[in-house]
């Protein structure tokens, strides 16, 4: 295993939950006992949606302060509804992910990385996750089926520094593997360096799903060093860099 502080080269595995439904018993105990667990050595890095209107703030604090204590910690904002990720009828992207990421200081959470709901990333919002100092890991390797030619994404196959329009740099750690597309990639040849698979945790409601990811997560250790984001965030150095200065990815 690659050590603090060093700058890691090579060919890693980590792995992100997107915590959906955290105040849901029975899906954070699966969550959280698959957390626990380290599933092939992998840190799995809790990105969680915050609580919406009317659900329990407090118990929502004391499970992401769980969460936080067993791997990696991030912000996962949903900007519609709890059902709903991606933003609906203009309004300002990015002041809903300022003021959740304050929230969650205020809260004493020390958030890391963040996720957009549904994939959606723009300029203003990536400005935002820069200030926070949070990496970003919004960006995805492959095209999302749902999304339209036009919409708001960002596709980026490796960890990639983008530049900001006022000249801060933000790091990106794409998400690369779905559950589905790790059980089928770990058959063949893994296309990325650093592999950075994905899943939600209501996914582990449905025992199909949930032996898929197990399964996965066990193959692709076989393939890549397992890593986690936090340790990217400190070890890794791309050499490439991209401009991300516009409103539209
Ligand atoms: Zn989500």
């Amino acid at each position: 295993m690659p050590h603090t502080g060093s700058i890691l080269h090579g060919r890693y595995a980590v792995v992100s939950c997107h915590v959906e439904r955290p105040l849901d018993d029975d899906v954070w105990r699966r969550f959280s006992q698959l957390q626990r667990r380290r599933p092939g050595g992998l840190a799995i890095a809790a990105l969680m949606r915050p609580p919406a209107e009317g659900e329990d703030a407090a118990v929502w604090v004391e499970r992401a302060r769980e969460a936080q204590e067993l791997g990696p910690f991030g912000l996962h904002t949903h900007w519609t509804s709890p059902g709903h990720a991606r933003p609906t009828g203009g309004g300002d992207p990015a002041a809903l992910v300022r003021e959740q990421g304050e929230w969650l200081r205020a809260a004493g959470l020390d958030a890391r990385f963040f996720c957009g709901g549904g994939w959606y990333f723009d300029a203003e919002v990536a400005r935002a996750i820069a200030e926070l100092g949070y990496v970003d890991c919004t960006a995805t390797a492959f095209r999302p089926s749902y999304l339209g030619a036009d919409a708001a994404h960002l596709q980026v196959e490796e960890p990639t520094w983008l530049e900001l329009a006022d000249g801060q740099k933000l790091l990106e750690l794409p998400t690369t593997h779905s559950i589905g597309m790790l059980a089928r990639g770990v058959l063949g040849p893994l296309r990325r360096e650093v592999v950075h698979a994905y899943f939600h945790d209501t996914d582990l409601l449905d025992r199909r799903r949930a032996a898929a990811l197990r399964a996965g997560l066990a193959l692709l250790v076989l393939k890549r060093t397992p890593s986690d984001l936090g340790e990217l965030q400190r070890g890794l150095r791309p050499a490439n860099t991209m401009s991300f200065a516009n409103s539209r990815g």
